[in-house]
C-alpha cells in the first residue's frame, strides 16, 4: 500500500498585460505545469497579473502562503513596462547589482549580432542582490533564483523557448536537488465512440472511490475521450506497480472503445497500423481543405503510410483532378453521397495507396440550404473494392467543424481499415 506523503505545491504566476488582454495566450503556464509534474511537483494555482508593482507583490505574498514553489515568468525585458524586476528587489528588500556574468553574456550576444550596445541592455545584467543568478543561453534576461522563509521563487524572462530552456538547464534540475520529491506517474488511453458521461458509467462501479493518492480524469476533444490515471508516491517502484495494476483494470473495463493505450493522437494510430502492415493512404479534401493532411503530416514519421492529398475545393477541382463526373456533381451537388464515393475511388488511382478518406461538406457560416443546412458533411472512407459513407450535420462554428470532420473522418477511417486489415 502507497503511504500518502506531503505534497510540495507550486503556483506559476505569469506577468504581462498582454496576457489579460488576450494578445499572447499563455503557454508558459503550460509547460511549466508539464515538467513540474513530471518531477512530482503539483500545480496548485496559477495566476495571470498585469505589469502593475502592487498586483505582483500581492500575487507573491498571496501565492507564498500555501506553495513553496512559486515560479513567475515575464516582465523582464529592457523596456519601462517591464518591471518584474525591481518589484522583486523589493519583495526581496534587496539592492540592484551588477551582475558580471550576465553582463558579459550581453555583450557576447550584442557583438554577436553586431550592434550597439546601449545604457538599456547594460540594465539587463542588474539583479537583485538576494537572488542567485540562473544563466540564460538563449537570450539577454536572466533567471532568478530566491528563497524566503522555506519557499523558493524563480523569476524566468516571458520569451517562450528562453523560458523554456531555463527550466530544463536550471530550474527543474535544482529543484530536485533541493527538495525530496514525490513520484507522479500519469498513463493515458484514448477512446471513441462513447461520451465520457456514457463512459463514467461504464467505469464507475469500479473506479468510484479511489484513494487520495491516485485519480482519475476525463479529457474529451474531437468526439473521442481521453482517460488519463495519475499515482502519486513517494517510492518509484510502488508507484510503479500501482499505476499498472489500476491502469490494467482500466483498459480492461473500456477496451471496446479503446482506439490507442498511450498518449497519442488518432492519426498515429492510423500511421503505426498502416506501417506495420505496409500499407498507404491519402485524402481527398474539400471542406476540410488539407487539415486531415496537416494532422497526419504533423506526426513524425507520416511518410511511411502517408502519400497525399488532394485539396479539391472547388467542383472544377474534383472533376479535373479526381476524375468525378460532371454529371454526377450537377445532378447531385457536391456535398452528396454520390460526389463523396467519386471522389474515393478517384484519390485511390491517382495516389495509388491502399485506402482513401473523403470529405465533402458546409462549413458555415454561409452557404447552407434547407435541404442542406450549414453543418452538413458527407464522409466517406475506402479501399478499392469498397467504399462507406455516411452524412453528418455538425452544429459549430466553422473552425470547429472542420477540427471534427477531420476527426470524425479519422475515426472512420480507423475502424475500415481495422476490419478490412482483420485486425
Ligand atoms: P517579457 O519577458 O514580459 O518581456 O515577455 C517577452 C515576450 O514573451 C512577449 O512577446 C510576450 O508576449 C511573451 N510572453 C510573456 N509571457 C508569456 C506567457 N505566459 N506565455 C507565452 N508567451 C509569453
Ligand atoms: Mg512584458
Amino acid at each position: 500500500m502507497i503511504t500518502a506523503m506531503k505534497e510540495i505545491n507550486a503556483s506559476i504566476i505569469t506577468i504581462g498585460d498582454e496576457l489579460l488582454i488576450g494578445q499572447t495566450i499563455d503557454t508558459n503556464s503550460a509547460f511549466i505545469a508539464t515538467e513540474l509534474n513530471k518531477i512530482g511537483i503539483w500545480v496548485k494555482r496559477r495566476v495571470a497579473i498585469g505589469d502593475v508593482k502592487e498586483e505582483i507583490l500581492d500575487a507573491l505574498q498571496a501565492e507564498s502562503k500555501d506553495c513553496q514553489v512559486i515560479i513567475i515568468t515575464g516582465g523582464l525585458g529592457p523596456t519601462a513596462d517591464d518591471i518584474t524586476k525591481p518589484t522583486l528587489a523589493e519583495y526581496f528588500k534587496a539592492k540592484m547589482i551588477v551582475d558580471e556574468g550576465v553582463l558579459q553574456n550581453v555583450k557576447d550576444i550584442f557583438t554577436r549580432f553586431n550592434r550597439p550596445f546601449t545604457e538599456r541592455n547594460a540594465k539587463q545584467a542588474e539583479v537583485p542582490d538576494a537572488c542567485t543568478v540562473l544563466p540564460n543561453k538563449r537570450g539577454t534576461a536572466p533567471g532568478m533564483w530566491f528563497e524566503k522563509e522555506g519557499v523558493i521563487y524563480v523569476s524566468l524572462p516571458g520569451v517562450p523557448h528562453e523560458m523554456a530552456g531555463l527550466i530544463e538547464d536550471s530550474v527543474i534540475p535544482k529543484l530536485k536537488e533541493k527538495l525530496q520529491l514525490a513520484v507522479v506517474i500519469h498513463r493515458t488511453l484514448l477512446t471513441a465512440g462513447i461520451g465520457e458521461s456514457f463512459l463514467a458509467d461504464a467505469i464507475a462501479p469500479d473506479f468510484k472511490t479511489l484513494p487520495a493518492h491516485i485519480k482519475l480524469a476525463y479529457l474529451p476533444a474531437f468526439g473521442m475521450v481521453r482517460l488519463r490515471l495519475t499515482v502519486r508516491s513517494d517510492n518509484a517502484a510502488e508507484a510503479e506497480q500501482e499505476v499498472d495494476r489500476q491502469f490494467e483494470q482500466l483498459t480492461g473495463l473500456v477496451k471496446q472503445w479503446m482506439v490507442a493505450d498511450k498518449d497519442i493522437k488518432i492519426e498515429e494510430v492510423i500511421g503505426s497500423i498502416l506501417k506495420e502492415k505496409s500499407k498507404f493512404m491519402a485524402s481527398a479534401e474539400s471542406c476540410t481543405g488539407g487539415y486531415i493532411a496537416h494532422l497526419i503530416t504533423s506526426a513524425p514519421g507520416a511518410s511511411s503510410s502517408f502519400k497525399g492529398s488532394v485539396v479539391c475545393y472547388a467542383n472544377e477541382a474534383k472533376e479535373n483532378i479526381l476524375g468525378v463526373q460532371h454529371d454526377t456533381i450537377v445532378t447531385h451537388g457536391a456535398v452528396s453521397e454520390e460526389t463523396i464515393r467519386e471522389m474515393i475511388s478517384g484519390v485511390i488511382s491517382v495516389m495509388n495507396v491502399d485506402y482513401a478518406v473523403a470529405t465533402s461538406g458546409i462549413m458555415g457560416p454561409n452557404g447552407g440550404t434547407p435541404e442542406k443546412p450549414v453543418g452538413t458533411v458527407w464522409i466517406a472512407v475506402g479501399d478499392k473494392d469498397k467504399t462507406v459513407a455516411k452524412k453528418h450535420f455538425f452544429r459549430y462554428d466553422r473552425k470547429r467543424n472542420i477540427e471534427l470532420t477531420a476527426h470524425t473522418a479519422l475515426n472512420m477511417l480507423r475502424l475500415f481499415i481495422l476490419e478490412a486489415e482483420g485486425v
